[in-house]
């Protein structure tokens, strides 16, 4: 039943919007935008986050030899063929060590949207926190009781599984929070394991110093991602304006360039709203990125521009992924 569902949803969608997608398609070529966020060989992945630097690769090369490629801030409203575009959210550092030679031995340009405040920090994502602390920590509780606004609520935690169950949900509570709020909760996990808060090399952002070699690449634009990473539809329209409109202040100090795009933190149509796209425009920014698959046409809001996540897939499962998203 629970597998059923989407499924049938997914087939309904395909018979409906093929068609549809395929005629549109002849009228105006479209742009694919790819969405990654790091290239790195990773032992724990539980955001499915990391492509693996062989499979990102082969990924590059099989883009390079097959389509036209385009950059984010392009005016894509001339294209004679349909193009492709490659994003990265976030701002790790692998991105600049890792993604950032590959680019440049292919010849495939990149826009980066970076998160300021863990590059300013140089602090931990959260969501690397919430795993280390939660799903790394051999002395975490059999159970442990949060308040959830303003409710009591109590988690099992003895098992590899239930541990995993407690993670999944502290996700979707974290996203929901501001900077703060997070910073306290992860205080409180901490002390529950046991644990400090340690330096980590593996899951760092970029330093300002490795943010400005990425930015020395022909090949790369740096867009900005906020400052906390928070969910702005969560926020008050006075913390958006300062989250938004502080990353591209920031961004602009230290690269000493115009940042034009921007990138919503988690990107779904419910993680930001009509006051976020309003803001975006009223800071400046020319173009927006969020995170829902589809195709760019002529006619999409620059604000809204649609995304595929790209996984750690094989150049073959790529390929095929690839030849999906012409229609969908
Ligand atoms: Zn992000």
């Amino acid at each position: 039943m629970t597998e059923l569902a989407p499924k049938l949803r997914r087939s309904l969608r395909s018979a409906l919007c093929t068609p549809l997608n395929r005629l549109l398609n002849l009228v105006d070529p479209p742009v694919i935008v790819l969405l990654y966020h790091r290239v790195a060989e990773l032992a724990s992945d539980p955001e499915l986050l990391a492509v693996s630097p062989d499979n990102f690769r082969a990924q590059m090369r099989y883009l390079k030899e097959t389509f036209p490629l385009v950059r984010f801030e392009d005016d894509w409203g001339k294209l004679s063929h349909p193009a492709v575009a490659v994003t990265f959210d976030d701002g790790y550092a692998d991105n600049a060590l890792a993604a950032l030679p590959i680019l440049e031995e292919i010849g495939v340009p990149a826009t980066f949207f970076v998160t300021t405040g863990p590059v300013a920090e140089q602090t931990r994502f959260w969501w690397h926190e919430l795993e280390r602390v939660v799903l790394g920590s051999g002395s975490f509780p059999p159970g442990v009781t949060l308040e959830v606004r303003g409710r009591k609520k109590s988690w099992p935690t003895a098992g590899d599984a239930q541990r995993l169950a407690f993670y999944r949900d502290l996700v979707e509570i974290m996203k929901d929070a501001d900077a703060e709020e997070r910073d306290s909760r992860l205080a409180q996990l901490r002390l529950f394991a046991g644990d400090e808060d340690r330096p980590c090399a593996l899951h760092r952002a970029m330093t300002v110093d490795e943010l400005r070699v990425l930015s020395r690449s022909e090949l790369v634009t740096v867009g900005a991602h906020t400052v906390t990473h928070s969910r702005l539809a969560a926020l008050s329209p006075e913390a958006q304006r300062e989250e938004i409109a502080a990353s591209k202040t920031k961004l602009q100090e230290w690269l000493d360039r115009e940042v034009t795009t921007f990138s919503y933190p988690y990107g779904k149509r419910s993680d930001y709203g009509a006051r976020s796209v309003a803001l975006c425009r009223e800071a400046g920014f020319a173009k927006a990125a969020a995170n829902f698959p589809g195709q760019a046409h002529r006619w999409s809001d620059p604000y809204q521009i649609p995304r595929h996540l790209v996984r750690n897939w094989t150049v073959e499962v790529f390929a095929e992924r690839l030849r999906g998203f012409w229609t969908r």
